[in-house]
């Protein structure tokens, strides 16, 4: 990606294919200077490089001009719509966001296993008295993490998919034969921008907390769960480190915000689908919300009818229906 710069008139980043080493030996070409990063945190999997430009000419062929293009004479025609060029970006996004809630789940499967065959201690207060030891995953703590994280798993999968149908909905309509409708490319640009923000972190997090919940093998290499931290983490940097994205939704969120003020409409979309009686989720779950607390303050004297936790329960292979051995 380079600027294009035509006269005294700079057009912005372009994408342009150049070439860097010779035909014949491979040796890079003059001016060209590449080579590699060098090693990363994680990700080590895929070759980062570098590459610096110094008086290197190509020819005018070589932008690709797909959505904007370039006349021998100079002459610059502009993409259609200005942020069409995000249209393979919000397509990776989306896909980073799927891939991510796979090795967090990949992750918990992995400390699932773990706390079902570590042993360690006995549960304080059990009524079954017990001189054996106890498998982690009857902790409530390690219990109540393993499915806090697995939960965001399956919740990112599903968030994933239906962020897949909107790309789906901007691809259909951007390829209709009665002409290209790109009213829904911003929309579905800042939504995907936030999803993988919102989805990286959390399953970022989650590895992390997959691998703490392993205790020292979880350290260990051979657990897998180094590598797979360090490659959810590495998604948080790379298509836009997360805090740019929420920037990125934040804009749009504030342009909409702006159009409403001045009395103008914004897509629908941003507030959900709109039910059948004509209103908006959102207003719905607010009024929802609002008709359970007044109705929680109204019974807040009522006694409160939660059953204690039956210690008894949590001993080896009740609680979960299984035990090491089974
Ligand atoms: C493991 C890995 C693999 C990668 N692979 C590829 C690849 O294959 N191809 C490729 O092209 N790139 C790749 N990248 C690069 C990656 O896309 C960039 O590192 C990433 O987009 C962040 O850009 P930057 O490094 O230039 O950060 P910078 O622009 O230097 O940003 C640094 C920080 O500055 C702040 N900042 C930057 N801009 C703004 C702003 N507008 N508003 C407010 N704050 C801001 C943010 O806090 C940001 O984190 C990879 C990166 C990593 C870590």
């Amino acid at each position: 990606m380079a600027r294009l710069v035509v006269g005294a008139h700079d057009h912005g980043v372009h994408p342009f294919i150049v070439q860097l080493r010779s035909l014949e030996d491979h040796t890079l070409l003059p001016g060209v200077d590449a080579g590699d990063v060098g090693p990363k945190l994680g990700y080590n999997e895929a070759d980062n490089g570098y590459c610096s430009f110094f008086h290197v000419r190509i020819p005018r062929s070589h932008m690709l001009s797909g959505l904007s293009r370039l006349d021998r004479d100079g002459t610059y025609h502009p993409a259609v719509h200005n942020k069409l060029i995000y249209g393979t970006m919000i397509l990776v996004r989306n896909r980073m966001s799927r891939t991510v809630a796979f090795q967090l789940a990949q992750a918990i499967t992995i400390a699932t296993r773990y706390s079902i065959v570590r042993e360690q201690g006995a549960i304080e207060g059990a009524t079954v008295p017990t001189t054996e030891e106890t498998s982690i995953i009857h902790y409530r703590t390690q219990h109540s993490r393993l499915l806090t994280r697995l939960s965001h798993a399956f919740a990112l999968i599903f968030a994933s998919e239906t962020c897949g149908e909107i790309y789906d909905d901007l691809i259909q309509r951007q390829s209709r034969p009665s002409g290209p409708d790109h009213s829904t490319l911003a929309y579905t640009h800042a939504t995907m921008a936030s999803m993988k923000a919102y989805a990286t972190s959390l399953a970022a997090d989650g590895t992390e907390d997959a691998r703490r919940l392993c205790g020292g093998h979880g350290f260990v290499s051979i657990s897998g769960l180094p590598e797979l931290v360090t490659m959810v983490f590495a998604a948080t940097t790379f298509e836009g480190e997360n805090y740019v994205m929420y920037l990125q939704t934040a804009r749009y969120l504030i342009k909409c915000a702006s159009t409403i003020r001045r009395g103008g409409t914004v897509p629908l979309q941003i507030f959900g689908k709109v039910t059948t009686d004509g209103t908006l989720p959102m207003c719905r779950r607010r009024r929802r919300r609002r008709d359970r607390s007044s109705s929680i303050q109204q019974s807040s004297k009522k006694p409160l009818n939660i059953e204690p936790f039956d210690l008894s329960s949590t001993q080896r292979g009740h609680s979960l229906g299984h035990s090491r051995r089974a």
